[in-house]
């Protein structure tokens, strides 16, 4: 952390006036206190007064998707109007800031409390606060600890197998369990997520989505004839500790690197999918699992010939239908020419990949609808529109 702080003073000459106060120390000591939360953020906190503070929000390296998330605590001694600014510099405010109500509970602040400022770049928090600590945060904080702990409860309930299928940059644990028996013949499903840290909401549907592939044990247990999924959760975990906007510790956006294959986290993707094609499985589908702007699933590049052929349009047509809501929407022609997950899938297997992306600001009881129905109509599918799809 020191070295990376010393270096980003060097690079930007701008958040380190000679003779300054520890930036962290100053924020830290008072009857309010502001302390961050990711181990290795690029975010400083700046004392600007008795309840004021500014975070400098910056990425881990440049140029970079503008993804600029922070997670903060403020600790008062007595109740206390706080204002914490955020700025960041060139990029512009995008995570509306939430509010920890309970563990593992968060709610989005009331719009009137949070001014954004300076065309975009900086936004200001005003927070009335009781005695205590208080949890701030630009999407929920899923922390390694609670994802970890989330795919282990998951393994257990439901008697899987999980396993270290390799370590991080920083020698995390990669972890995965596949669903089924991979017997030679059978559909194998890759499921991912993870790849960027700050999307959030990519991993709350990806977990409402495996939750629901048990909401109807006969129609698993119909699926889990011929398919077997192998599910990696969570395979960016340097990226998720050290509140990195995008890259893993090898500061490599991982969904660019499915065909260089230069980071372990890849690596140990591609072996897990190596060992079972060598066991007879065939690569049917890829879901990964993302974040952005908008609801939108990125479909495979046109131009390929890929088998099953309508698994994909024939899934969103049907989730569509079910769907309640405005959307899915649907696009092709995504970065068709870069290393990511889906286009490796389709290139190298014949067989389609969808990058699934939920809206930044989705409705979080809708987006546990939304995941539930999607894993229904693609269960659906599996039973009764892919027989014979593999010879
Ligand atoms: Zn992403």
């Amino acid at each position: 952390m020191q070295i990376r702080l010393i270096l980003f003073c060097l690079l930007t000459l701008t958040a380190c006036a000679i003779g300054s106060p520890p930036v962290q120390t100053n924020c830290a000591v008072g009857d309010v206190v502001l302390s961050l939360k990711y181990e290795e953020a690029q975010t400083v906190c700046h004392r600007e007064g008795d309840t004021a503070f500014r975070l400098t929000v910056r990425p881990e390296a440049e140029p970079i998707n503008p993804s600029p998330w922070y997670a903060f605590t403020v600790e008062t001694r007595s109740p206390a109007t706080v204002t914490v600014t955020l700025d960041y510099g060139t990029y512009k405010h995008r995570y509306r800031p939430k509010k920890q109500i309970a563990p593992g509970v968060w709610q989005p602040l009331p719009l009137g409390r949070t001014q954004i400022m300076q065309e975009g770049t900086q936004a200001q928090l005003t927070l009335a606060l009781s005695t205590g600590q208080h949890h701030f945060a630009a999407q929920e904080m899923l922390g390694v600890t609670d994802r970890a702990d989330w795919v282990k409860a998951y393994t257990v309930r439901h008697g899987l197998i999980l396993r270290e299928i390799g370590k991080s940059v920083e020698g995390r644990p990669i972890y995965g369990f596949t669903i089924g028996s991979p017997q030679p013949g059978a559909n194998l499903v890759l499921i991912l997520g993870g790849q960027h840290p700050p999307e959030v909401p990519g991993t709350l549907g990806l977990y409402a989505f495996l939750d629901a592939l048990y909401a109807q044990p006969s129609t698993l247990e119909r699926v889990l004839d011929r398919h077997v999924f192998l599910v990696v959760p969570d395979f960016n975990p340097d990226g998720v500790a050290g509140g990195h906007w995008r890259l893993n510790a090898g500061l490599i956006d991982l969904n660019r690197d499915w065909g260089p294959f230069t980071q372990p986290e890849t690596q140990a993707v591609r072996a897990e999918m190596d060992a079972l094609l060598t066991k007879g499985l065939k690569p049917k589908l890829l879901l990964d699992f993302h974040a952005t702007r908008r609801t939108v699933f990125y479909t495979p590049p046109e131009g390929l010939t890929l088998k099953p052929a309508t698994l994909v349009s024939d899934w969103i047509g049907a989730l569509t239908e079910a769907w309640p809501g405005d959307g899915p929407d649907e696009s092709s022609n995504h970065n068709p020419d870069l290393p990511t997950a889906k286009v490796w899938f389709a290139e190298t297997y014949g067989a389609p990949g969808v990058t699934v992306e939920f809206s930044d600001t989705f409705d979080r009881e809708a987006l546990q609808v939304f995941s539930k129905l999607a894993a229904e109509t693609l269960l659906d599918l599996f039973i009764t529109a892919t027989e014979g799809d593999r010879p």
